[in-house]
Protein backbone atom coordinates (compact mmCIF):
# COMPACT_ATOMS: atom_id res chain seq x y z
CA UNK A 1 0.00 0.00 0.00
CA UNK A 2 3.11 2.42 1.28
CA UNK A 3 4.77 1.47 -1.77
CA UNK A 4 1.42 1.63 -4.21
CA UNK A 5 1.57 5.59 -2.72
CA UNK A 6 5.15 6.39 -3.05
CA UNK A 7 4.86 5.15 -6.71
CA UNK A 8 2.17 7.74 -7.45
CA UNK A 9 3.95 10.28 -5.41
CA UNK A 10 6.85 9.98 -7.38
CA UNK A 11 4.72 9.71 -10.45
CA UNK A 12 3.11 13.34 -9.77
CA UNK A 13 6.48 14.78 -8.80
CA UNK A 14 8.59 13.98 -11.32
CA UNK A 15 6.01 13.84 -13.97
CA UNK A 16 7.04 15.59 -17.56
CA UNK A 17 4.60 18.05 -16.99
CA UNK A 18 4.21 20.96 -14.04
CA UNK A 19 1.08 19.71 -12.02
CA UNK A 20 -0.54 22.26 -9.52
CA UNK A 21 -3.68 22.82 -7.70
CA UNK A 22 -5.08 26.30 -6.61
CA UNK A 23 -7.91 26.82 -4.38
CA UNK A 24 -10.69 29.34 -6.46
CA UNK A 25 -9.10 32.18 -5.23
CA UNK A 26 -5.56 31.72 -6.43
CA UNK A 27 -3.69 30.28 -3.24
CA UNK A 28 -1.52 27.65 -4.68
CA UNK A 29 -2.01 24.54 -2.36
CA UNK A 30 0.39 22.05 -4.15
CA UNK A 31 2.87 21.73 -6.72
CA UNK A 32 4.70 19.29 -8.19
CA UNK A 33 8.60 19.16 -8.25
CA UNK A 34 8.55 19.16 -12.23
CA UNK A 35 7.39 22.53 -11.59
CA UNK A 36 9.50 23.82 -8.74
CA UNK A 37 12.52 22.67 -11.34
CA UNK A 38 11.66 24.60 -14.27
CA UNK A 39 10.59 27.80 -12.34
CA UNK A 40 14.18 27.52 -10.21
CA UNK A 41 12.75 26.87 -7.04
CA UNK A 42 13.05 24.63 -4.06
CA UNK A 43 10.56 21.85 -4.18
CA UNK A 44 7.28 23.58 -1.72
CA UNK A 45 8.55 26.40 -2.28
CA UNK A 46 5.46 27.71 -4.21
CA UNK A 47 2.69 26.47 -1.74
CA UNK A 48 0.75 28.79 -0.02
CA UNK A 49 1.93 31.90 -2.29
CA UNK A 50 -0.64 33.17 -4.39
CA UNK A 51 -0.39 32.83 -8.50
CA UNK A 52 -0.88 36.12 -8.87
CA UNK A 53 2.84 36.43 -7.96
CA UNK A 54 3.64 33.91 -10.57
CA UNK A 55 2.30 35.54 -13.61
CA UNK A 56 3.03 38.57 -15.13
CA UNK A 57 1.16 41.01 -15.38
CA UNK A 58 -0.37 40.80 -19.16
CA UNK A 59 -0.65 36.76 -18.17
CA UNK A 60 -2.44 38.11 -15.09
CA UNK A 61 -5.07 39.99 -16.98
CA UNK A 62 -5.41 37.36 -19.54
CA UNK A 63 -6.09 34.64 -16.57
CA UNK A 64 -8.62 36.93 -15.21
CA UNK A 65 -10.53 38.15 -18.31
CA UNK A 66 -10.48 34.86 -20.24
CA UNK A 67 -8.94 31.62 -17.64
CA UNK A 68 -11.53 31.95 -14.78
CA UNK A 69 -14.61 33.26 -16.97
CA UNK A 70 -13.92 30.08 -18.97
CA UNK A 71 -13.42 27.55 -15.65
CA UNK A 72 -16.51 29.27 -14.17
CA UNK A 73 -19.03 28.97 -17.08
CA UNK A 74 -17.15 25.38 -18.54
CA UNK A 75 -15.02 24.39 -15.57
CA UNK A 76 -12.28 23.91 -18.47
CA UNK A 77 -9.87 25.87 -19.92
CA UNK A 78 -7.78 24.40 -22.81
CA UNK A 79 -4.64 25.39 -24.68
CA UNK A 80 -3.83 28.07 -23.02
CA UNK A 81 -0.62 29.83 -23.38
CA UNK A 82 1.09 32.23 -20.93
CA UNK A 83 4.23 32.61 -19.39
CA UNK A 84 4.81 32.42 -15.83
CA UNK A 85 8.04 34.37 -13.83
CA UNK A 86 10.92 32.49 -12.72
CA UNK A 87 12.66 32.84 -9.46
CA UNK A 88 15.30 35.37 -11.66
CA UNK A 89 12.32 37.06 -13.22
CA UNK A 90 13.05 35.65 -16.40
CA UNK A 91 9.97 34.29 -18.35
CA UNK A 92 8.75 30.50 -19.32
CA UNK A 93 5.99 30.15 -21.85
CA UNK A 94 3.63 27.45 -21.13
CA UNK A 95 0.90 25.81 -22.23
CA UNK A 96 -2.07 25.40 -19.70
CA UNK A 97 -4.96 22.77 -19.56
CA UNK A 98 -7.20 23.96 -16.33
CA UNK A 99 -9.92 21.58 -15.00
CA UNK A 100 -12.41 23.52 -12.01
CA UNK A 101 -13.14 20.61 -9.38
CA UNK A 102 -15.61 20.71 -6.46
CA UNK A 103 -14.11 19.06 -3.36
CA UNK A 104 -16.78 19.05 -0.83
CA UNK A 105 -17.92 22.83 -0.41
CA UNK A 106 -15.13 24.60 -1.95
CA UNK A 107 -13.98 24.78 -5.75
CA UNK A 108 -10.43 23.53 -6.67
CA UNK A 109 -8.28 24.16 -9.56
CA UNK A 110 -5.99 21.45 -11.16
CA UNK A 111 -3.04 22.75 -13.48
CA UNK A 112 -1.29 20.93 -16.31
CA UNK A 113 1.07 23.11 -17.41
CA UNK A 114 3.49 22.07 -20.37
CA UNK A 115 6.72 23.82 -21.58
CA UNK A 116 5.68 26.01 -24.51
CA UNK A 117 9.43 27.59 -26.05
CA UNK A 118 10.18 24.63 -27.73
CA UNK A 119 6.86 24.18 -29.15
CA UNK A 120 7.04 27.49 -30.28
CA UNK A 121 10.07 27.17 -32.32
CA UNK A 122 9.22 24.30 -33.42
CA UNK A 123 5.72 25.44 -34.72
CA UNK A 124 7.14 28.50 -36.06
CA UNK A 125 9.75 26.23 -38.23
CA UNK A 126 6.73 24.22 -39.01
CA UNK A 127 4.85 27.57 -39.94
CA UNK A 128 7.84 28.54 -42.21
CA UNK A 129 8.38 25.26 -43.71
CA UNK A 130 4.91 25.12 -43.96
CA UNK A 131 4.48 28.67 -45.75
CA UNK A 132 7.90 27.95 -48.19
CA UNK A 133 6.27 24.87 -49.43
CA UNK A 134 3.03 26.51 -50.02
CA UNK A 135 5.06 29.59 -51.81
CA UNK A 136 6.52 26.82 -53.86
CA UNK A 137 3.96 25.29 -54.64
CA UNK A 138 2.20 28.35 -55.42
CA UNK A 139 5.26 29.36 -57.51
CA UNK A 140 4.62 26.05 -59.83
CA UNK A 141 1.22 26.58 -60.10
CA UNK A 142 1.62 30.04 -61.53
CA UNK A 143 4.47 28.56 -63.83
CA UNK A 144 2.13 25.24 -64.36
CA UNK A 145 -0.21 27.57 -65.35
CA UNK A 146 1.74 29.75 -67.16
CA UNK A 147 2.59 26.96 -69.39
CA UNK A 148 -0.46 26.00 -69.89
CA UNK A 149 -1.71 28.74 -71.53
CA UNK A 150 1.50 29.13 -73.54
CA UNK A 151 0.43 25.74 -74.74
CA UNK A 152 -3.14 26.73 -75.79
CA UNK A 153 -2.03 29.55 -77.78
CA UNK A 154 0.75 27.85 -79.44
CA UNK A 155 -1.88 25.23 -79.92
CA UNK A 156 -4.17 28.08 -81.34
CA UNK A 157 -1.66 29.90 -83.49
CA UNK A 158 -0.70 26.11 -84.93
CA UNK A 159 -4.45 25.18 -86.38
CA UNK A 160 -4.54 29.29 -87.23
CA UNK A 161 -1.25 28.54 -89.29
CA UNK A 162 -2.98 25.48 -91.01
CA UNK A 163 -5.96 27.29 -91.54
CA UNK A 164 -4.15 29.99 -93.18
CA UNK A 165 -2.06 28.08 -95.37
CA UNK A 166 -5.20 26.32 -96.10
CA UNK A 167 -7.29 29.35 -97.38
CA UNK A 168 -4.01 30.70 -98.79
CA UNK A 169 -3.53 28.12 -101.36
CA UNK A 170 -7.04 28.00 -101.82
CA UNK A 171 -7.24 31.40 -102.72
CA UNK A 172 -3.76 31.48 -104.62
CA UNK A 173 -5.56 28.70 -107.05
CA UNK A 174 -8.33 31.13 -108.44
CA UNK A 175 -6.04 33.36 -110.10
CA UNK A 176 -4.05 30.44 -111.58
CA UNK A 177 -6.69 29.45 -113.30
CA UNK A 178 -7.76 32.02 -115.72
CA UNK A 179 -4.05 32.37 -116.55
CA UNK A 180 -3.50 28.63 -116.91
CA UNK A 181 -6.42 29.08 -119.53
CA UNK A 182 -4.84 32.28 -120.57
CA UNK A 183 -1.47 30.71 -121.46
CA UNK A 184 -3.02 27.47 -122.97
CA UNK A 185 -4.79 30.03 -125.68
CA UNK A 186 -1.70 31.63 -125.92
CA UNK A 187 0.11 28.72 -126.67
CA UNK A 188 -2.03 26.98 -129.09
CA UNK A 189 -2.48 30.58 -131.14
CA UNK A 190 1.13 31.47 -131.08
CA UNK A 191 2.98 28.38 -130.33
CA UNK A 192 4.95 28.19 -133.22
CA UNK A 193 6.26 31.38 -134.13
CA UNK A 194 8.46 33.61 -132.35
CA UNK A 195 6.66 34.38 -129.71
CA UNK A 196 7.11 30.05 -128.77
CA UNK A 197 10.27 31.05 -126.02
CA UNK A 198 8.38 34.01 -124.18
CA UNK A 199 5.47 31.50 -124.07
CA UNK A 200 7.80 28.41 -122.78
CA UNK A 201 9.25 30.51 -120.19
CA UNK A 202 5.94 32.31 -118.72
CA UNK A 203 4.52 28.29 -118.92
CA UNK A 204 7.55 26.45 -117.12
CA UNK A 205 6.73 29.57 -114.59
CA UNK A 206 3.18 29.05 -114.03
CA UNK A 207 3.46 25.59 -113.82
CA UNK A 208 5.77 26.27 -110.69
CA UNK A 209 3.85 28.71 -109.33
CA UNK A 210 1.36 25.78 -109.97
CA UNK A 211 3.08 23.40 -108.42
CA UNK A 212 4.50 25.17 -105.00
CA UNK A 213 0.75 26.07 -104.64
CA UNK A 214 -0.45 22.62 -104.73
CA UNK A 215 2.10 21.74 -102.32
CA UNK A 216 1.13 24.40 -99.90
CA UNK A 217 -2.45 23.16 -100.56
CA UNK A 218 -1.51 19.42 -100.43
CA UNK A 219 0.60 19.48 -97.13
CA UNK A 220 -2.08 22.11 -95.19
CA UNK A 221 -4.92 18.78 -96.47
CA UNK A 222 -1.97 15.84 -94.40
CA UNK A 223 -1.56 18.41 -91.74
CA UNK A 224 -5.45 19.03 -91.12
CA UNK A 225 -5.81 15.34 -91.99
CA UNK A 226 -7.86 15.80 -94.23
CA UNK A 227 -6.10 14.37 -96.78
CA UNK A 228 -8.16 11.17 -98.78
CA UNK A 229 -6.09 9.10 -100.72
CA UNK A 230 -8.36 7.39 -104.00
CA UNK A 231 -6.32 3.94 -103.80
CA UNK A 232 -6.49 1.31 -107.01
CA UNK A 233 -3.90 -1.29 -107.43
CA UNK A 234 -0.76 0.55 -108.97
CA UNK A 235 2.33 -1.11 -110.68
CA UNK A 236 4.76 0.82 -108.81
CA UNK A 237 7.18 0.26 -111.86
CA UNK A 238 4.55 1.74 -114.19
CA UNK A 239 4.47 4.44 -112.11
CA UNK A 240 8.46 5.33 -111.76
CA UNK A 241 9.20 4.80 -115.59
CA UNK A 242 6.46 6.70 -115.99
CA UNK A 243 7.73 9.72 -113.24
CA UNK A 244 11.63 9.07 -114.72
CA UNK A 245 9.61 10.27 -118.32
CA UNK A 246 8.38 13.27 -116.66
CA UNK A 247 11.95 14.15 -114.64
CA UNK A 248 13.83 13.81 -118.13
CA UNK A 249 14.32 17.64 -119.00
CA UNK A 250 14.91 18.17 -115.69
CA UNK A 251 17.75 15.95 -115.98
CA UNK A 252 18.98 16.24 -119.59
CA UNK A 253 18.78 19.96 -118.40
CA UNK A 254 21.39 19.42 -115.45
CA UNK A 255 23.57 16.96 -118.00
CA UNK A 256 22.98 13.98 -115.18
CA UNK A 257 23.38 10.68 -116.12
CA UNK A 258 20.29 8.58 -114.61
CA UNK A 259 20.34 4.91 -114.22
CA UNK A 260 17.04 3.26 -114.25
CA UNK A 261 16.36 -0.35 -112.87
CA UNK A 262 13.66 -1.55 -112.81
CA UNK A 263 11.99 -5.26 -111.94
CA UNK A 264 10.75 -8.00 -114.29
CA UNK A 265 7.62 -8.58 -112.94
CA UNK A 266 4.62 -5.45 -111.96
CA UNK A 267 5.05 -4.61 -108.44
CA UNK A 268 1.68 -3.83 -107.28
CA UNK A 269 0.38 -2.14 -104.22
CA UNK A 270 -3.23 -0.49 -103.01
CA UNK A 271 -1.95 3.44 -103.28
CA UNK A 272 -3.22 6.42 -104.62
CA UNK A 273 -1.72 6.67 -108.55
CA UNK A 274 -1.37 10.33 -107.94
CA UNK A 275 0.02 10.93 -104.86
CA UNK A 276 2.64 8.22 -105.69
CA UNK A 277 3.82 9.61 -108.57
CA UNK A 278 4.22 13.07 -106.68
CA UNK A 279 6.35 10.82 -104.07
CA UNK A 280 8.31 9.96 -106.75
CA UNK A 281 8.93 12.98 -109.01
CA UNK A 282 9.86 14.77 -105.65
CA UNK A 283 12.55 12.37 -104.46
CA UNK A 284 13.68 12.75 -108.13
CA UNK A 285 13.31 16.41 -108.65
CA UNK A 286 15.53 16.68 -105.16
CA UNK A 287 18.26 14.34 -107.07
CA UNK A 288 18.30 16.51 -109.57
CA UNK A 289 18.47 19.95 -108.08
CA UNK A 290 20.83 18.43 -104.97
CA UNK A 291 23.46 17.16 -107.49
CA UNK A 292 25.54 19.77 -109.16
CA UNK A 293 25.78 19.13 -113.27
CA UNK A 294 27.09 16.21 -114.38
CA UNK A 295 25.78 14.35 -111.62
CA UNK A 296 24.71 10.29 -111.33
CA UNK A 297 21.16 9.22 -110.30
CA UNK A 298 20.70 6.05 -110.15
CA UNK A 299 17.05 4.74 -109.61
CA UNK A 300 16.50 1.31 -108.47
CA UNK A 301 12.98 -0.67 -107.54
CA UNK A 302 13.15 -3.84 -106.06
CA UNK A 303 10.74 -6.11 -104.19
CA UNK A 304 12.01 -6.50 -100.98
CA UNK A 305 10.75 -8.70 -97.72
CA UNK A 306 6.91 -7.70 -99.21
CA UNK A 307 7.22 -4.33 -99.80
CA UNK A 308 8.10 -2.13 -103.19
CA UNK A 309 11.37 -0.32 -102.01
CA UNK A 310 12.51 2.37 -104.69
CA UNK A 311 15.89 4.00 -103.86
CA UNK A 312 16.65 6.97 -105.34
CA UNK A 313 20.53 7.82 -105.24
CA UNK A 314 22.53 10.56 -106.00
CA UNK A 315 26.36 11.89 -105.76
CA UNK A 316 24.98 15.43 -105.06
CA UNK A 317 25.86 17.52 -101.82
CA UNK A 318 24.96 15.33 -99.48
CA UNK A 319 22.86 15.81 -95.72
CA UNK A 320 25.54 16.30 -92.60
CA UNK A 321 24.20 13.30 -89.95
CA UNK A 322 23.08 16.34 -87.50
CA UNK A 323 19.92 17.17 -90.12
CA UNK A 324 19.30 13.75 -91.11
CA UNK A 325 16.69 13.81 -88.48
CA UNK A 326 15.04 16.92 -89.82
CA UNK A 327 14.73 16.74 -93.07
CA UNK A 328 11.36 15.32 -93.62
CA UNK A 329 10.22 18.57 -91.43
CA UNK A 330 7.61 20.61 -92.60
CA UNK A 331 9.43 23.98 -94.02
CA UNK A 332 12.94 22.74 -93.69
CA UNK A 333 15.69 23.36 -95.66
CA UNK A 334 19.77 22.73 -95.32
CA UNK A 335 21.55 25.94 -95.26
CA UNK A 336 24.29 24.06 -98.11
CA UNK A 337 21.44 23.47 -100.64
CA UNK A 338 19.53 26.60 -100.15
CA UNK A 339 20.98 28.17 -103.45
CA UNK A 340 19.68 24.98 -105.13
CA UNK A 341 16.21 25.18 -103.78
CA UNK A 342 15.03 26.65 -107.13
CA UNK A 343 12.61 28.71 -105.05
CA UNK A 344 11.07 25.37 -102.90
CA UNK A 345 10.00 25.84 -99.77
CA UNK A 346 10.87 22.97 -98.02
CA UNK A 347 7.43 21.23 -98.12
CA UNK A 348 8.26 18.69 -100.58
CA UNK A 349 9.69 15.74 -98.03
CA UNK A 350 7.41 16.54 -95.42
CA UNK A 351 4.39 16.13 -98.16
CA UNK A 352 6.35 12.80 -99.48
CA UNK A 353 6.48 11.03 -96.39
CA UNK A 354 3.10 12.15 -94.93
CA UNK A 355 1.85 10.37 -97.93
CA UNK A 356 3.93 7.46 -97.30
CA UNK A 357 2.47 6.87 -94.24
CA UNK A 358 -0.77 7.27 -95.28
CA UNK A 359 0.02 4.43 -97.29
CA UNK A 360 1.50 2.25 -94.37
CA UNK A 361 5.01 3.08 -96.32
CA UNK A 362 7.88 4.79 -95.21
CA UNK A 363 10.29 7.00 -96.50
CA UNK A 364 14.20 6.58 -94.99
CA UNK A 365 17.18 8.72 -95.87
CA UNK A 366 20.73 7.89 -95.66
CA UNK A 367 24.07 10.03 -96.47
CA UNK A 368 27.53 9.86 -95.65
CA UNK A 369 27.81 13.33 -94.85
CA UNK A 370 28.37 16.50 -97.27
CA UNK A 371 29.23 16.11 -100.59
CA UNK A 372 29.29 12.86 -100.42
CA UNK A 373 25.34 11.94 -101.87
CA UNK A 374 22.13 10.75 -100.74
CA UNK A 375 19.89 8.07 -100.67
CA UNK A 376 16.22 8.31 -100.34
CA UNK A 377 14.35 5.07 -100.01
CA UNK A 378 10.87 4.77 -100.11
CA UNK A 379 9.36 1.60 -98.99
CA UNK A 380 5.42 0.53 -99.67
CA UNK A 381 3.63 -2.67 -98.79
CA UNK A 382 3.09 -4.76 -102.08
CA UNK A 383 -0.58 -6.47 -102.31
CA UNK A 384 -0.21 -10.17 -104.23
CA UNK A 385 -1.70 -10.96 -106.98
CA UNK A 386 -3.81 -8.16 -108.25
CA UNK A 387 -4.82 -7.12 -111.24
CA UNK A 388 -3.38 -3.97 -112.57
CA UNK A 389 -5.83 -1.83 -113.55
CA UNK A 390 -5.58 -1.00 -117.03
CA UNK A 391 -3.99 1.98 -117.64
CA UNK A 392 -6.03 5.00 -119.37
CA UNK A 393 -4.97 6.48 -122.32
CA UNK A 394 -4.08 9.94 -121.98
CA UNK A 395 -2.88 10.37 -125.53
CA UNK A 396 -5.01 13.80 -126.57
CA UNK A 397 -7.54 13.24 -129.47
CA UNK A 398 -9.89 15.98 -131.25
CA UNK A 399 -12.60 17.38 -129.11
CA UNK A 400 -15.92 17.24 -130.85
CA UNK A 401 -17.39 20.89 -131.79
CA UNK A 402 -19.95 21.34 -128.93
CA UNK A 403 -22.19 23.43 -127.21
CA UNK A 404 -20.42 24.29 -124.14
CA UNK A 405 -21.84 26.63 -121.49
CA UNK A 406 -19.53 28.14 -119.07
CA UNK A 407 -20.54 30.12 -115.76
CA UNK A 408 -18.22 31.12 -113.80
CA UNK A 409 -18.35 34.85 -111.68
CA UNK A 410 -14.70 35.44 -112.59
CA UNK A 411 -15.07 36.87 -115.99
CA UNK A 412 -11.67 36.94 -117.02
CA UNK A 413 -11.69 33.28 -116.24
CA UNK A 414 -14.73 32.63 -117.85
CA UNK A 415 -13.39 34.44 -121.10
CA UNK A 416 -10.35 32.45 -121.13
CA UNK A 417 -12.10 29.36 -120.93
CA UNK A 418 -14.37 30.13 -123.40
CA UNK A 419 -11.46 31.19 -126.12
CA UNK A 420 -9.66 27.84 -125.14
CA UNK A 421 -12.86 25.71 -126.01
CA UNK A 422 -13.65 27.97 -129.33
CA UNK A 423 -10.02 27.22 -130.36
CA UNK A 424 -10.87 22.88 -129.86
CA UNK A 425 -13.85 23.99 -132.34
CA UNK A 426 -16.78 24.41 -129.66
CA UNK A 427 -19.30 27.01 -129.53
CA UNK A 428 -19.30 28.54 -125.84
CA UNK A 429 -21.80 30.97 -124.15
CA UNK A 430 -20.50 32.84 -121.23
CA UNK A 431 -22.69 33.54 -117.69
CA UNK A 432 -21.97 35.01 -114.75
CA UNK A 433 -24.68 33.76 -112.56
CA UNK A 434 -26.18 30.76 -112.18
CA UNK A 435 -29.62 33.05 -112.67
CA UNK A 436 -28.11 33.88 -115.94
CA UNK A 437 -27.14 29.84 -117.03
CA UNK A 438 -30.22 29.14 -116.03
CA UNK A 439 -31.99 31.47 -118.39
CA UNK A 440 -30.05 30.82 -120.89
CA UNK A 441 -30.24 27.10 -121.14
CA UNK A 442 -33.35 26.36 -122.86
CA UNK A 443 -32.42 28.34 -126.30
CA UNK A 444 -28.63 27.31 -126.14
CA UNK A 445 -29.45 23.45 -125.79
CA UNK A 446 -25.88 22.93 -124.12
CA UNK A 447 -24.55 19.61 -124.73
CA UNK A 448 -21.93 20.48 -122.25
CA UNK A 449 -21.86 23.02 -118.93
CA UNK A 450 -19.04 23.99 -117.02
CA UNK A 451 -19.93 25.39 -113.91
CA UNK A 452 -17.88 26.99 -111.37
CA UNK A 453 -19.40 26.32 -107.93
CA UNK A 454 -18.91 29.60 -105.90
CA UNK A 455 -21.51 31.90 -107.82
CA UNK A 456 -23.03 34.98 -106.16
CA UNK A 457 -26.23 33.89 -106.18
CA UNK A 458 -26.33 30.45 -105.60
CA UNK A 459 -23.95 27.62 -105.35
CA UNK A 460 -23.22 25.22 -108.37
CA UNK A 461 -24.45 22.51 -106.90
CA UNK A 462 -27.85 23.89 -106.47
CA UNK A 463 -27.55 25.04 -110.49
CA UNK A 464 -26.47 21.68 -111.26
CA UNK A 465 -29.89 20.36 -110.04
CA UNK A 466 -31.89 23.07 -111.75
CA UNK A 467 -30.45 22.61 -115.11
CA UNK A 468 -31.15 18.54 -114.39
CA UNK A 469 -34.50 19.90 -114.27
CA UNK A 470 -34.74 21.78 -117.58
CA UNK A 471 -35.39 19.43 -120.48
CA UNK A 472 -32.50 21.10 -122.51
CA UNK A 473 -30.26 20.20 -120.13
CA UNK A 474 -31.45 16.04 -120.02
CA UNK A 475 -28.37 14.76 -121.56
CA UNK A 476 -26.14 17.70 -120.72
CA UNK A 477 -22.54 16.84 -119.21
CA UNK A 478 -21.97 18.52 -116.52
CA UNK A 479 -18.57 19.30 -115.08
CA UNK A 480 -17.94 21.12 -111.56
CA UNK A 481 -14.79 23.17 -111.96
CA UNK A 482 -13.71 24.09 -108.08
CA UNK A 483 -10.67 25.06 -106.01
CA UNK A 484 -11.68 22.05 -103.99
CA UNK A 485 -10.16 19.00 -104.72
CA UNK A 486 -11.08 16.62 -101.93
CA UNK A 487 -13.33 13.34 -102.32
CA UNK A 488 -16.35 15.07 -100.12
CA UNK A 489 -16.39 17.94 -102.57
CA UNK A 490 -16.27 15.35 -105.97
CA UNK A 491 -19.72 13.40 -103.42
CA UNK A 492 -21.22 16.81 -103.80
CA UNK A 493 -20.65 17.38 -106.89
CA UNK A 494 -21.63 13.36 -108.01
CA UNK A 495 -24.80 13.84 -105.85
CA UNK A 496 -25.82 17.14 -107.38
CA UNK A 497 -25.87 15.61 -110.78
CA UNK A 498 -22.28 16.55 -111.81
CA UNK A 499 -20.70 14.03 -114.83
CA UNK A 500 -17.32 14.45 -113.50
CA UNK A 501 -15.46 17.12 -111.65
CA UNK A 502 -12.50 19.26 -112.05
CA UNK A 503 -10.11 21.00 -110.19
CA UNK A 504 -9.13 24.57 -110.86
CA UNK A 505 -6.49 25.33 -112.39
CA UNK A 506 -8.00 22.99 -114.93
CA UNK A 507 -6.02 20.54 -116.36
CA UNK A 508 -6.71 21.43 -120.11
CA UNK A 509 -5.55 17.67 -121.29
CA UNK A 510 -8.04 16.12 -119.47
CA UNK A 511 -10.92 18.57 -120.50
CA UNK A 512 -10.11 17.60 -124.01
CA UNK A 513 -10.62 13.72 -122.91
CA UNK A 514 -14.13 14.74 -121.20
CA UNK A 515 -14.87 16.92 -124.50
CA UNK A 516 -14.29 13.91 -127.08
P1 LIG B 1 12.75 21.85 -101.06
O1 LIG B 1 13.56 21.01 -101.99
O2 LIG B 1 11.57 22.50 -101.70
O3 LIG B 1 13.58 22.82 -100.27
P2 LIG B 1 12.16 19.36 -99.64
O4 LIG B 1 11.24 19.14 -98.50
O5 LIG B 1 11.96 18.53 -100.85
O6 LIG B 1 12.06 20.92 -99.95
O7 LIG B 1 13.63 19.14 -99.09
C1 LIG B 1 14.00 19.71 -97.86
C2 LIG B 1 15.49 19.95 -97.80
O8 LIG B 1 16.18 18.69 -97.76
C3 LIG B 1 16.06 20.65 -99.02
O9 LIG B 1 15.94 22.06 -98.89
C4 LIG B 1 17.51 20.20 -99.01
O10 LIG B 1 18.25 21.00 -98.09
C5 LIG B 1 17.44 18.79 -98.42
N1 LIG B 1 17.47 17.72 -99.46
C6 LIG B 1 16.40 17.08 -100.02
N2 LIG B 1 16.82 16.16 -100.93
C7 LIG B 1 18.15 16.21 -100.93
C8 LIG B 1 19.18 15.50 -101.67
N3 LIG B 1 18.89 14.56 -102.57
N4 LIG B 1 20.48 15.84 -101.42
C9 LIG B 1 20.78 16.79 -100.52
N5 LIG B 1 19.89 17.50 -99.81
C10 LIG B 1 18.59 17.22 -100.00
Amino acid sequence: MNAALTATDLFFDQAACGLMATDAHGMILTANTSLHAWLGMAPGALVGTRLHDLLPASARLFHYTCCVPRLQSEGVAHDIQIDLLMAGGARLPVLLQLVRQRDGDREIDHWALFRAGGRHAYENALLCKSEAADGGREVQRQRDLQLQAANTQLSAADLRKDEFLATLSHELRNPLAPMRSALDVLKIRHGNDEDARVIGAFDRQLRHLTRLVDDLMEVSRITQNRMQLRRAPVDMAALVRGAVHDMAPMMTAARHTLRLALPEAPLTVDGDATRLAQVVINLLGNAAKYTPDGGLIDVELAGQAGHAELRVRDNGIGIPAGALGTIFQLFTQLEPGRERACGGLGIGLALARGIALLHDGEILVESDGPGRGSQFTLRLPLIAGCAVAEEISTAPGQPAALRVLVVDDNVDAAETMATMLELFGCTTLLAHTAAGALALAPDFLPEVALLDIGLPDFNGYELARRLRGLDACAGTKLIAATGWGQERDRQLARDAGFDHHLTKPIDIERLRLLLQ
